[in-house]
């Protein structure tokens, strides 16, 4: 462990985290690799508004960033920072950059060959078709037919990437040799966030009206935001049960 000194401001929880591995569903991952800022660095940010001292104690910041965040003076949010290394399913990923204000790096199946990794939903998680919401799926379906629903996907998993290996070996290019992969194939990306959008995201892929798989990577990364983070988590989490 390298011993470093460092003047800038440092949240004791998120270095806990950091490096940490956390599994989603069979294959999936989220990890916190890197971190700008702790709570303090928002009501410092906050205070240049006004020319402020550095504030009285613990107990004034948590209620400047409660504050901050209820007029939705959400600027200050933005000077911290998070970046995840993320393993999900190709469909989740689909869902996952649409948030726009985030930056990513993802890995290449150009480079290097896709893992004989893919996304089968648990004998308890295959949902039937929401019968009020036409984006949403209702309740889970009998184990009879998630067993053979299990069986199909699975199925077709493997089918489609014997054909993957099948294209390799013939020498086809990997960009092409790609195009039979399905959407439950797993890719890994870095992915770096400021706060205020991190909380976007995360009102928008916690609601229940998210998809149950997506949620389970948020979930995770609110847990992150609520060690590494605990009085922006509280200032957010207070306005969300208010809302
Ligand atoms: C339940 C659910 C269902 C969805 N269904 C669909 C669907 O059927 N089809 C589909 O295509 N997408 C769908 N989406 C994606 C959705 O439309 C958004 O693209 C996604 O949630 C990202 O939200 P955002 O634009 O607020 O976030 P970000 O892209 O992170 O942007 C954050 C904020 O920045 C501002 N911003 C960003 N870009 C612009 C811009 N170009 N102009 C002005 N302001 C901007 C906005 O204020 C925005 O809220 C769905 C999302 C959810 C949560």
């Amino acid at each position: 462990m390298n011993e470093c000194r460092t003047g800038r401001p440092v949240s004791d929880g998120a270095e806990q985290l950091l490096g940490v591995i956390h599994p989603v569903h069979e294959y999936g991952q989220v990890e916190l690799v890197d971190y700008l800022g702790a709570d303090r660095t928002v009501a410092r940010a906050a205070r240049t508004s006004y020319q402020g001292d550095e504030g009285k104690n613990e107990e004034a910041d948590r209620k400047l960033i409660r504050r901050l965040w209820v007029d939705k003076h959400t600027s200050p949010f933005e000077m911290v920072a998070l970046t995840f290394r993320i393993r999900m399913p190709i469909f989740v990923m689909r869902q996952h950059v649409r948030h726009r204000t985030a930056s990513l790096n993802e890995w290449s199946f150009r480079y290097s060959e896709c893992p004989d990794m893919f996304y089968v939903p648990a004998r308890d998680d295959v949902r039937s078709q929401s019968s009020t919401n036409k984006q949403m799926s209702g309740d889970p379906l009998t184990d009879d037919v998630s067993d053979k629903a299990r069986t199909l996907i699975d199925g077709l998993n493997h089918q489609a990437y014997a054909t993957y290996k099948k294209l390799i070996e013939l020498g086809v290019a990997r960009e092409q040799a790609r195009v039979v992969l399905p959407v439950s194939a797993y890719t890994q990306i870095v992915w770096s966030i400021d706060m205020r959008n991190l909380l976007h995201y995360l009102r928008l892929r916690l609601a229940p009206d998210a998809q149950k798989e997506i949620r389970a990577y948020a979930e995770v990364m609110a847990m992150i935001v609520r060690q590494g983070w605990p009085m922006i988590w509280d200032a957010y989490s207070a306005a969300e049960e208010n809302a």
